[in-house]
């Protein structure tokens, strides 16, 4: 995926964490080792989150993911 090119005036985040996980999305480092750290230790993790919803076997690793998907899916706010 290309971004495009920011103009000068608004502060590019991308410079300052350049290392993007490709895997969650989630997650920005500033060093190409913490994102290594990142994907052998954390991304790679089972999922913590698991949707409770009666036949749903949505689980996600970020609870963020999961309360996306109780809203969109199944019109709950989940706390
Ligand atoms: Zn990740
Ligand atoms: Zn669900």
């Amino acid at each position: 995926m290309r971004q495009k090119i920011l103009p000068k005036k608004e502060p590019d985040r991308n410079e300052e964490l350049p290392y993007k996980c490709h895997q969650c999305f989630e997650r920005r480092y500033k060093l190409k080792g913490s994102l290594m750290r990142h994907l052998k230790f954390e991304c790679q993790k089972q999922a913590q989150f698991f949707c409770n919803y009666q036949g749903c076997k949505f689980s996600s690793k970020h609870k963020t993911s999961l309360k996306a998907h109780m809203i969109h899916i199944h019109n709950i706010v989940y706390n």
